[in-house]
């Protein structure tokens, strides 16, 4: 039944033990779907603490993840670790509270946008996808100088022309 997940709980326990504090690592299968790329989600850590308000259940929380990302400049794996605090009210008419889906959303908006592995991460050469941080090559050498003196070869006799 419903009240067997762990993350699941019924009302009127909570209230008849004036509330509750409890810390868990729920499954992760339900939560790691909330990100992009499957096997994001390292680890799952939450802590719930219930207290009986006047008319209402008030929850806060707070979960701490660890998520596999990836460098955005050299694609190495990059294990980092986020948390951040949740706040429910439940109104006094709800059997069940479900703390799922809550907890779900807090999780999603913890994945950064962008990781690096480092600061001074250099990145891959866009010409031949070496990766810079652990060797060189002479592809921006090869790049920057037949290149740029035909560019310039190129605009003088146009801008000239232009001007005439
Ligand atoms: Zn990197
Ligand atoms: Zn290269």
């Amino acid at each position: 039944m419903k009240e067997k997940d762990p993350l699941i709980f019924k009302a009127s326990e909570i209230r008849e033990s004036r509330g509750l504090e409890l810390s868990l690592d729920p499954p992760l299968p339900f939560y790691a779907d909330a990100f992009e790329t499957p096997g994001t989600l390292k680890s799952l850590h939450v802590r719930l603490s219930f207290s009986v308000g006047g008319d209402s259940l008030l929850l806060s929380g707070k979960a701490d993840i660890e998520l596999n990302l990836e460098c955005a400049r050299c694609g190495a794996p990059v294990t980092r670790a986020f948390s951040d605090t949740f706040d429910e009210a439940y109104p006094d008419s709800v059997e069940y509270v479900d703390t799922r889906e809550l907890i779900r959303e807090t999780v999603a908006l913890l994945a950064p946008l962008k990781v690096l592995c480092s600061g001074t991460c250099k990145g891959r050469c866009p010409m031949c996808g070496i990766d810079r941080n652990t060797s060189s090559c002479s592809c921006s050498m090869g790049k920057a100088s037949p290149f740029g003196a035909l560019k310039g070869l190129l605009e003088k006799p146009d801008d000239k022309g232009r001007k005439q």
